[in-house]
């Protein structure tokens, strides 16, 4: 019963403890919860009277505890005027467990308010009882209750912990679902719809910390020849190539995309001009040297190469006025030979 209340309520209300320690211990040894009787053995439990608890281990010591040496300790010991006054006590006491019990229940499952209801009656008959037998059948009826109560709280524990478990899976499905929705399958880099995102928060980042931003715009040279020639099966092979070739040769806080069908679209935060132009080189010499063989055959069909249009950020643009620059320097390199880094100028002509 105490543990119970201690699994419920979480404390403990020191004479209610008392109250059910003596009724136990009555019931133990096998005497009936009268009122001089619940008298001697509150009195004991609690330890409020040293001579009474040092008279009744005595009388216990040679062997069971009876009617008569309980009768005895009695007449030694208690004042018969404060009868009334345990059994006060024991109200009050089982009286604040109760409320308590029923305080813990309005935040239980549902489906309990009919035993709000009992316990409620009970608290009323319990503020009027003068009987001991009335207190020990409360005490029966809270103990059985706790338990219900008890097992509901672990079943709301449990309700809890899984919706607990449901919600974090659900979140990371979730995060899951969006980050495979922004994942270009073939080339495993972000797509367009990561690239819109990632370019305005690059770019709002840029204003606000008065940083520079680079964008490349990398196309893959006579891409359609090498589908014509080879297939599209190793079209897609050279894409993924392509795209390994890029975000091996980026830093961390670099974004890649894949723009369109063989145009790939990087963002260089905090990259000025030249060296974008630098990186752009890099990315377009790290391709070209390596060589594109068929699998299975190891044919050599030789390599791939890209051209790259570079635009540096300026703060009075937005992203598609950056992107067509970017992309007008894309053609210029295509139609200046390919295989070639050609840099955006501004619209007022400055580099
Ligand atoms: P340029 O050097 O001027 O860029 O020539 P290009 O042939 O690369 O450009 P064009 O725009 O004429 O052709 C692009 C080709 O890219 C056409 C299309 O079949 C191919 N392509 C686009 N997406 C994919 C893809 O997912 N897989 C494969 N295998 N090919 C693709
Ligand atoms: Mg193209
Ligand atoms: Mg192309």
């Amino acid at each position: 019963m105490g543990e119970t209340i201690l699994v419920v309520g979480g404390e403990i209300y020191q004479s209610g403890v008392w109250a059910r320690q003596a009724l136990e211990r009555l019931s133990q040894d096998g005497l009936p919860p009268t009122a001089r009787n619940y008298a001697v053995y509150y009195t004991y439990v609690s330890g409020q009277n040293p001579t009474l608890s040092c008279a009744f281990d005595w009388a216990v010591s040679s062997g069971k505890m009876t009617q008569f040496l309980c009768d005895e300790l009695y007449d030694k010991h208690i004042v018969p005027d404060s009868e009334e006054a345990f059994l006060r006590n024991a109200n009050t006491a089982l009286d604040g467990e109760l409320k308590k019990v029923m305080g813990l229940l309005v935040q239980t499952t549902e489906g309990t308010d009919q035993f709000g209801k009992d316990l409620d009656n009970f608290s009323g008959t319990l503020s009027k009882t003068t009987s001991v037998e009335t207190l020990r059948e409360a005490v029966a009826k809270i103990a059985a209750e706790t338990h219900v109560i008890a097992a509901q709280n672990d079943k709301l524990r449990e309700d809890l912990a899984d919706t607990t478990m449901e919600l974090s899976e659900m979140r990371s499905d979730f995060d899951r679902v969006h980050r495979e929705s922004e994942i270009d399958p073939l080339t495993e880099v972000g797509n367009r719809k990561y690239f819109n995102r990632e370019i305005l928060r690059v770019m709002a980042e840029a204003r606000e910390h008065k940083t520079i931003l680079s964008l490349l715009m990398v196309d893959i040279d006579h891409f359609k020849k090498f589908n014509d020639t080879h297939g599209h099966l190793v079209g897609d092979q050279v894409l993924r190539l392509v795209a390994r070739t890029l975000v091996e040769n980026l830093k961390g806080r670099d974004i890649i995309a894949r723009y369109g069908g063989e145009e790939f679209v990087i963002m260089l935060p905090q990259t000025r001009l030249q060296d974008a132009e630098r990186v752009a080189n890099q990315l377009r010499l790290g391709l070209s040297s390596k060589q594109i063989t068929r699998r299975g055959t190891n044919e050599v069909l030789g390599s791939a190469t890209i051209s790259i249009g570079v635009a540096e950020f300026v703060e009075s643009e937005d992203s598609d006025m950056l992107l067509a620059r970017a992309d007008t320097a894309l053609y210029r390199a295509k139609q200046t030979g390919r295989n070639k880094v050609v840099c955006a100028v501004t619209e007022d002509g400055t580099m």
